[in-house]
């Protein structure tokens, strides 16, 4: 039986995917060859990269004035390939910092530029969401982590700017349906939501580059991927096919509405027991909590070693809390099952039961 995988990244991918994977890995659109083991020239394969790119503007609703990229360096180039595109020499961004992954992303900007932090939750261990901040016309972009993978907290809504909004959705791309237009640039690392660790998408609206003034070495200028079609080298094959098969999946079941649907529901069904539970309480502030990773702990330590016996019995792995906030962490990416969610409230139940 499979695991209850909450893993929090590299995680869940549905198992028509990990299949679908596994059989290119033999035999690659029955070339009698592997996927890894071909030219990513070929046209099977430039046909998996157009597709993978057309495929994500569709779920995204975005139209041609978006470029899709799949890169490599994850999530963590993007912190320094973000402010050396777009901020001017002794220019200046906005961020808001929320997390861990935020301020990795601020550190990266500080050394092109100047860095206005327009809210932070840093004081209060990240357990809510900065508002009411106005985003300056003078700023050459403003940045925001859409989700906080370690904090658990999610961006429900986003401000409204006249300078290019960029947004880290690492951690919740493709689980909800949001106006996708109202971003210039969105990138998520592949190992959240879409596929195997190696590729980072991005969609960029070409015309918020060339603006900067600098010189851009080819790697790091996003308009050398664009005009390489992302294969101005060797790109992640095997990220990106898997990522394509997880976007298939994605329309499969439905697109963004029908991911949503279900998020939903597997965030409501935990969220509630964790609230009702007298055993266990969450760690974000209510209104900012992520359908992605639900942090939670236990009123009593001393409950753990059985908590923890019973999850692992019940065939569950990867809720271990990060450090940085200790407890446990549900990571309930879109692959999920609502009855894997379902397993671990009987575990929580049982415990009360018991205690
Ligand atoms: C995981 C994560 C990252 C880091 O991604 P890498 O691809 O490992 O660099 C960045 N931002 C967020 C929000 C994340 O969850």
């Amino acid at each position: 039986m499979r695991k209850h995988n909450f893993s929090a990244g590299p995680c869940i991918l549905a198992p028509e995917v990990i299949a679908g994977a596994a059989s290119a890995i033999q035999n690659f659109a029955d070339m009698d060859l592997s996927l890894i083991e071909i030219s990513h020239r070929d046209k099977n394969f430039v046909a998996v990269m157009d597709e993978a790119m057309a495929l994500t503007k569709e779920l995204m609703g975005l139209g041609d004035d978006y470029q899709v990229l799949f890169l490599q360096g994850g999530a963590s180039l993007q912190f320094c390939m973000v402010p050396y595109n777009l901020m001017k020499a002794g220019g200046k961004a906005g961020y808001t910092v929320t997390g861990t992954w935020a301020k990795k992303a601020v550190e990266e900007a500080k050394l092109f530029g100047n860095v206005d932090i327009l809210g932070t939750s840093s004081d209060a261990n990240f357990n809510f969401i900065p508002k009411g901040y106005s985003v300056g016309h003078d700023l050459d972009y403003f940045h925001c982590t859409s989700n906080n993978t370690i904090f658990g907290t999610q961006m429900k809504a986003f401000p409204t700017c006249e300078v290019p909004l960029v947004c880290d959705m690492s951690s919740d791309i493709f689980s909800r349906q949001l106006d996708f237009t109202q971003f210039d640039m969105i990138y998520a690392g592949a190992q959240k939501n879409l596929g195997p660790a190696g590729a980072t998408l991005v969609a960029v609206k070409p015309s918020i580059l060339g603006k900067s003034g600098r010189s851009i070495p080819s790697m790091l200028d996003y308009q050398t991927h664009i005009d390489g079609e992302s294969m101005f080298n060797t790109p992640p094959v095997f990220s990106v096919y898997t990522s394509l098969l997880t976007l298939r999946w994605m329309k499969e079941q439905g697109g963004l509405a029908a991911m949503e649907k279900v998020n939903t529901a597997k965030a409501a069904l935990l969220y509630n027991e964790i609230d009702r539970n007298r055993l266990f309480y969450g760690t974000a502030a209510g209104e900012d909590r992520s359908d992605m990773n639900a942090c939670f702990l236990l009123q009593d330590e001393s409950h753990a070693e059985v908590f923890n016996a019973l999850w692992k019995e019940a065939g569950i792995v990867g809720i271990h809390g990060h450090r940085s906030v200790g407890g446990y962490r549900a990571s309930m990416y879109n692959a999920l099952p609502l009855e894997s969610v379902q397993v671990l409230v009987e575990v929580m139940q049982h415990l009360e039961k018991t205690h």
